[in-house]
């Protein structure tokens, strides 16, 4: 059996933590922004430094490569990300690549033959910094024209990144790979929960990946001045806004375990200490690993945000904003 070179892997993770270092010990890499464009080419210098195969494709995934003697074997890839969320974990995405790379580093030095081409790879934007999972949907072939004229992330901040990469929209939709080529996907993560680090537990294995999914859900009642007008005569936007928030949780919690609930962001507006919000704005996330459970969840999410509007009096509007399908 093959050994790692631990010392080498663990030097590598340190050297790609100083870039977009925080003071809090975390990264800040933000999909295509100056500090991950310096950690591509960081991984890059590595590639060529260590005497591996280097290629980018038109998504900017960035690949090194340990070809197998056989041409027309399949790929295996094996990778994950080198964005990074705002002050994000130093091992979240970089372990998964770093460890593929120290992979394909071991088996060249030891000249083991390979039934399969080895691709270590780092997914463009798999964070969703500007699209999310824009590099790997875009090697499925699944990324369209509709992801990219409203991306999370803003219009003019994908666009500001494209340009920074040399990448180009139609470059992101052309870089479909056939299916026939590649063998499977591996990716090693770091865990981003605590139920293995609780049980003591050193890995497990994935059995499911959560669907997500994604809407605004929008409050409006009517503004009105926070002094003068009786309590009972409110339509407090925002009322209705707390109320599900605080009753989503529960729910969530009572009715669909494992699944998880998240609202991350709240607007209100006017906005000011003296009026009465018109309208409270929330951006709702929710979980789980399987389909059924999240059409379910969202159901019952949608019946809550109706009765709490009838409860204080206040008209709701539900967007879309989001979704990716849980794989089972
Ligand atoms: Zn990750």
């Amino acid at each position: 059996m093959l050994t790692i070179n631990t010392e080498r892997l663990l030097r590598l993770l340190d050297n790609l933590a100083e870039i977009g270092a925080t003071e809090e010990g975390g990264v800040s890499r933000p999909a295509l922004s100056e500090a991950d464009m310096q950690a591509r080419a960081w991984f890059k210098e590595q590639a060529v430094f260590y005497g591996l195969d280097y290629r980018e494709d038109s998504a900017g995934n960035q690949s090194v490569i340990l070809p197998s003697e056989d041409a027309n074997a399949k790929t295996l890839l094996v990778g994950s990300h080198l964005d990074t969320v705002p002050n994000g974990g130093r091992y979240d995405g970089a372990l998964g690549v770093l460890a593929a790379f120290e992979a394909l580093l071991t088996i060249k030095e030891a000249r083991r033959k390979l039934p399969y081409h080895l691709e270590c790879i780092s997914f463009t934007d798999e964070e969703g910094t500007l699209v999310g999972l824009l590099g790997s949907s875009a090697l499925c072939g699944t990324l369209t024209a509709e992801d990219l004229a409203a991306p999370r992330g803003g219009r003019e901040r994908l666009l500001e990144g494209l340009k920074r990469a040399n990448l180009t929209e139609e470059g992101l939709l052309n870089a479909r790979r056939d299916p026939a080529t590649l063998a499977a996907f591996l990716e090693l993560h770091i865990e981003q929960g605590t139920r293995l680090e609780e049980a003591n537990i050193d890995i497990g294995v994935v059995t499911s990946i959560v669907g997500i999914r994604s809407y605004w859900i929008e409050y409006i009642g009517q503004a009105a001045h926070a002094g003068t007008t009786p309590m009972d005569k409110r339509a407090d936007a925002f009322w209705g806004a707390a109320a599900f928030a605080q009753q989503a949780r529960d729910m969530v919690m009572e009715q669909f375990y494992p699944g998880v609930v998240n609202i991350g962001a709240v607007e209100l507006s006017p906005g000011a200490f003296n009026i009465v919000p018109e309208r409270a704005r929330l951006a709702l996330e929710f979980r789980h690993g399987s389909e059924g459970e999240l059409n379910a969840m969202w159901a019952e999410l949608q019946s809550l945000a109706r009765d709490i509007a009838q409860v204080y009096n206040l008209n709701v509007q539900i967007t879309h904003s989001g979704s990716i399908p849980a794989a089972p």
